[in-house]
């Protein structure tokens, strides 16, 4: 078939007026502009979205659609901990089938603001069984926390293993480091090259007190539920991180360098930053933008953390500490506290930057031929600068379309991809 539309943004080179994709299968064949592609393909259905723009399909680097359920239901706290203790009270009241539900209305509600791939961090992988039919493309990352049984660890990996089975794409995401053992990530750094890996970083100013100064609430929380606090008052969040992936990573050399998909990297200090000068092994970062608001972090160092060669990507954390599933709407947030960043960069970081990030680089993010026919259209806005009119966009998408299927944004009842 091939898609017609008033503009196409490949994100190769300049967008195509009057341009049409044609797609066979899951794939794309031909890009170009719509009377040479209707002739090379001459007698395929043709789909015209009129005065759309045709984009690549957006890639969420970071989400939990277990709690898209939680949307509302925590106020903003005085602190991170104050956040954990009620969304561990939120969380006793939920029953699988809720998080089934809640799972599903995530995966909708992505799709209807033209999200066709999600790296999605899940508490309970187990339930990966129950959900065989997934509207989006979806990165499965098994979210695993050992403080309060460090010495399960492995059985929680190998657990966590097992239940990824049946995704066609997945991950491992030991929480963070101050709830996942050292003995934790390195498991999850000894499962194989095929787990992709991810982690929350240096996320709050509670987190850098508990590592850098061996104090504070996040530390009195944690050592309250009986954590061994001998890692803490000696170095910050990311100097334990690197220390913890490096001397893994030196043990399993099969790794690739760039396997980790660190969110947020709020709260760094000077030392820090020379350090991530320095490491060879440079991860991609993950950024959300209205979840930072939400908490009030420590400006984000966007220029900065490019500037030293990470990837960085857009995420919308989950509906706990956010409003809606919209990439749009995250785009439009990082575009308020980086003003200076061109609209086309900031598109980027939901297409291209979050393809590479799960190693997806020649396959998802762009139109281009041999790519999967991931594509989502918006309303063209005359007089406005294109890309600027894409970031701008409010709204849900008009139309999708995932691995080669279209489908309607309201329906759940689809094709497994
Ligand atoms: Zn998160």
């Amino acid at each position: 078939m091939i898609v017609r539309a008033r503009v196409v943004v490949t994100m190769d080179g300049a967008p195509i007026k009057n341009g049409a994709v044609a797609v066979s299968g899951d794939r794309i064949v031909d890009v170009g502009k719509f009377p040479e592609v209707s002739a090379r393909y001459s007698g395929q259905k043709i789909i015209d979205l009129g005065e759309q723009v045709l984009l690549p399909g957006l890639i969420n680097a970071h989400c939990h659609l277990d709690y898209t359920c939680l949307r509302g239901k925590i106020p903003r706290q005085k602190s991170f901990t104050d956040w954990i203790r009620a969304i561990n009270t939120e969380k006793s009241k939920l029953s699988p089938q809720d998080y089934i539900a809640s799972i599903r209305e995530g995966f909708a509600e992505a799709k209807q603001f033209g999200t066709t791939t999600i790296a999605n961090l899940t508490a309970f992988p187990k339930l990966i069984r129950q959900l065989p039919r997934l509207p989006i493309r979806t990165w499965w990352f098994a979210e695993l926390i050992d403080v309060r049984s460090p010495s399960r660890t492995n059985e929680l990996v190998d657990s966590a293993i097992e239940s990824l089975k049946p995704a066609q794409n997945y991950g491992l995401a030991p929480h963070a480091l101050f709830s996942a053992s050292k003995n934790l990530y390195q498991r999850c750094e000894e499962a194989g090259k095929d787990f992709l890996l991810t982690t929350h970083l240096a996320e709050s100013r509670e987190e850098m007190e508990m590592f850098r100064d061996g104090s504070g609430p996040l530390y009195e929380f944690m050592e309250n539920i009986g954590r061994d606090m001998g890692d803490c008052g000696h170095e910050t969040a990311l100097e334990r991180f690197l220390k913890v992936r490096d001397s893994s990573s030196a043990l399993h050399s099969a790794r690739n360098d760039n396997d980790w998909l660190v969110a947020h990297l709020n709260e760094l200090t000077e030392s820090d930053f020379e350090l991530l000068e320095k490491v060879k092994r440079k991860f991609h970062v993950v950024h959300s933008p209205r979840s930072h608001d939400y908490f009030g972090h420590s400006p984000f160092q966007s220029e900065r953390l490019h500037r030293l060669g990470f990837n960085i990507c857009l995420g919308t954390d989950s509906l706990a500490s956010n409003e809606s599933l919209s990439l749009f709407a995250e785009m439009r947030a990082f575009q308020r506290s980086e003003p200076e960043i061109s609209p086309g960069k900031i598109f980027e970081m939901v297409t291209v930057n979050p393809a590479s990030a799960l190693r997806q680089q020649n396959t998802l993010g762009r139109i281009r031929p041999g790519f999967r026919a991931d594509l989502t259209a918006i309303p063209c806005r005359r007089g406005r600068d294109l890309f600027g009119g894409i970031v701008a966009f409010d709204g849900e998408v008009d139309w999708t379309m995932v691995n080669g299927r279209t489908q309607s944004t309201q329906s759940l009842a689809a094709d497994s991809v």
